[in-house]
């Protein structure tokens, strides 16, 4: 059995040691080099490789390795993950112009183990490599503790992770240290953030780049998405859209304050803060979306706080909003 176990990961440098499993050599592979940050591109795309069967290389694995302790990835990254996993080809701009390649498998769902999800996190808040390191079983490779060999007994396992220490330097592994192993997802992530970086800014949104994006069609999307320049152009060009252009600045409110409902916590902070959009956004939309982000960012001290300073008139523009009002009423008044 085979799991891809993907999720943030450091470790405490005072930690001890803990031993691989037996066999450790061809089943448990990491993909971040030792003590460095993986950064979510080179994660991404090896994992796109080495899921359709394409032989990938990894850091030598180690007979002993710090206790790496994981942590849940967000919702973009889980996006960019299974959107990876229902792709049969990509299209790319690579180093011999533009390029497709064909992806021998899709990837079989069932060996995706995000942290946070299909590995659960315990109630300690914790999830490491080996929670009892010192037991006769664990400290020879045996593991039957409740961390992740343990729980992944038999697997083979490839950790999309990072190995950096919690505290101190963090080096973050470069894409020449994969031999180019790396270069096709990556090159048409270049390709696509160099011609955002050139589009003038009356074209931003049906320009050059505009144009490219929406060739690329909505399988490419996702996994581009996950680079938050190109996430938040997305997102503008959404409200863009949605508001005649930004013209129609109370649709624009609207749009920008629906997010709210939807649980964009990120789209609702790239939209009110953008500089693009402040200018056109009405006064009222913009105090209830900053109120709502206070909200889903679960400053209920600082709603209260703010709220409370507030003239009347402010008050009842929040107060105008059910979501606002209801939080008024529950945080406020309590
Ligand atoms: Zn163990």
């Amino acid at each position: 059995m085979h799991a891809y176990i993907i999720g943030h990961s450091e470790y405490n440098r005072a930690a001890p040691l803990v031993r691989s499993p037996q066999g450790f050599e061809d089943r448990i592979r990491f993909y971040s080099t030792p003590d460095q940050v993986l950064p979510r591109v080179i994660g991404v795309s090896l994992l796109a490789l080495s899921t359709r069967g394409v032989p990938i290389i990894t850091p030598e694995s180690e007979l002993m390795v710090p206790n790496y302790e994981f942590f849940p990835i967000d919702s973009r990254d889980i996006d960019a993950v299974y959107a990876l996993a229902h792709r049969r080809s990509l299209d790319f701009t690579g180093r011999n112009g533009r390029e497709t390649i064909t992806f021998p498998d899709s990837l079989d769902p069932q060996q995706v183990h995000i942290v946070g999800a299909q590995l659960p996190i315990p109630s300690s808040g914790i999830v490491q490599l080996c929670d009892n390191p010192s037991s006769p079983e664990c400290s020879t490779g045996s593991h039957n503790c409740t961390g992740v060999f343990g729980t992944y007994k038999g697997y083979s396992l490839d950790f999309v992770s990072c190995r950096a220490p919690s505290e101190g330097e963090r080096l973050v592994a470069d894409l020449s240290s994969y031999g180019g192993q790396v270069g096709d997802i990556t090159d048409e992530m270049q390709h696509l953030l160099d011609l955002l970086a050139k589009e003038p800014k009356e074209t931003l949104f049906d320009g050059t780049f505009a144009k490219y994006w929406d060739e690329l069609g909505q399988g490419n999307h996702a996994v581009f998405k996950y680079h938050t320049e190109i996430f938040k152009w997305c997102e503008l060009r959404h409200a863009w859209t949605a508001s005649n252009k930004f013209a129609d600045r109370e649709t624009l409110g609207k749009y920008i304050v629906s997010q709210y409902s939807e649980g964009s916590k990120d789209v609702l902070s790239i939209l009110m803060s953008s500089p693009l959009i402040i200018p056109h956004l009405p006064q009222k939309y913009y105090i209830q979306a900053y109120a709502l982000e206070l909200l889903l960012s679960r400053k209920y001290d600082e709603f209260a706080e703010e709220y409370k300073k507030q003239p009347t008139s402010v008050r009842n523009i929040i107060l105008e909003h059910p979501a606002l009002k209801e939080a008024v009423n529950f945080i406020v008044r309590k």
